[in-house]
């Protein structure tokens, strides 16, 4: 006589595929060998439950089991005999996800051989700090070498499984409610969810046998970073507060370095141009030190102060594109603060003048261009 699958589960010969999942979710749980380290018993009934469920949750293998028994499997397809329970984790992943939710780094099918091991990986604590860049910079990307202060393990520190977890992280425990055992989980108090506690602390470290150390990180800076972008540079925040664990990551938050004559709008690069009244009467050239290099402008007499040359893809790219921004360039005239007695004489004989006479310029909009520059 073989197996009865059915009382292993504990299920009716009636009971409904969603029953009987329940019924092998309730057992795998309760057996679970991260719950029962070292029992043997529970590791076989944990087996044997399985190995029910691969032919009870199997309808085709079901109504074969019903009409025969075990001797439906005679000539094999029946069930596995588990050697391993990591083949069980294997086998039935779906269902273990689904108990234990998606946060164990892949499931149980990937997880290591040892089923007292954590289940799941323990990240560092992720780092922030703040790069100032010039316009340079956002212009044509670049890489910058910063100095990090960062926690990583401290020499000679030595780490053991957790003895309240037994290395889990969480701790189990049945309740009783008015409706029977609860089992509740939690994170557990001894390890902080890490499954390791040190053994032995390295002088120097802290609780998590980590120390302070500077370490310089190369960040590349893509081109048209911008005021509050951040970049990510992988595992490289603090280390991991327990071994198999992983790095947290270092955050590169960007800030605009302010650069004299230029002013940032969106994608565009604005800049004043100072002329003095003789080259603004006269006209003049000027070379500007921009983002993209020397850019040299012929200004043509008499030059309208308020002026907007616009020089365009001379601005500020999308992050790492080629869609540039323009650059604008404001002329704004400077007047002395005195005249001399001659300068004085000469406007004067000029007040007159049809020729500056304001009815008859055709530049209107000159303090309407004189308030966009100041507003
Ligand atoms: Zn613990």
């Amino acid at each position: 006589m073989g197996k009865d699958y059915y009382a292993i589960l504990g299920v009716s010969r009636q009971a409904t595929q969603a029953e009987i999942k329940k019924a092998y979710r309730r057992l795998a749980i309760k057996y679970h060998p991260d719950r029962n380290p070292g029992d043997k018993v529970a590791e076989e009934k944990f087996k044997e439950a399985a190995e029910a469920y691969e032919i009870l949750g199997d309808p085709e293998k079901r109504a074969r089991y019903d009409q025969f028994g075990d001797a439906a499997f005679a000539n094999g397809g029946g069930a596995h005999h588990y050697e391993d329970v990591n083949d069980i984790f294997r086998h039935f992943s779906d269902i273990f996800n689904d108990i234990f939710g998606g946060g164990f780094g892949g499931g149980f099918g990937e997880r290591q051989t040892s089923y007292g091991n954590r289940a799941r990986q323990v990240k560092g604590k992720d780092l922030r700090v703040r790069l100032k860049i010039g316009l340079e910079e956002m212009v044509r990307g670049g890489e910058r070498k910063i100095k990090v202060r960062r926690k990583v393990r401290a020499a000679g520190t030595e780490y053991a499984v957790c003895p309240s977890c037994g290395g889990r992280g969480t701790v189990s425990r049945v309740t009783h409610t008015i409706f029977g055992p609860a089992q509740t989980h939690s994170t557990c108090r001894q390890c902080g969810g890490t499954g390791y506690v040190l053994s032995r602390r390295a002088p120097g470290s802290d609780e998590n046998g980590l120390e302070w150390t500077e370490e310089v990180v190369t960040v590349r800076i893509p081109k048209g970073v911008r005021e509050g972008i951040q970049l990510k540079v992988a595992q490289k925040g603090h280390e991991a507060p327990a071994p198999g664990g992983v790095a947290g990551d270092l955050y590169v938050v960007f800030e605009e370095k302010e650069t004299p004559g230029f002013r940032i709008e969106g994608r565009d690069l604005h800049y004043i141009l100072d002329l003095s009244l003789p080259e603004a009467v006269l006209g003049t050239a000027k070379t500007i030190d921009t983002p993209h290099g020397k850019i040299k402008i012929n200004l043509e007499g008499p030059v309208e102060p308020g002026k907007v040359l616009r020089i365009r893809g001379k601005g500020i790219p999308e992050v790492n594109t080629d869609h540039y921004g323009d650059l604008f360039i404001h002329v704004r005239v400077h007047l002395p603060d005195k005249l001399s007695a001659e300068d004085e004489a000469y406007f004067r004989s000029k007040l007159n003048d049809r020729n500056f006479d304001v009815k008859q310029n055709r530049k209107k909009n000159f303090f309407q261009k004189i308030h966009d520059i100041f507003s």
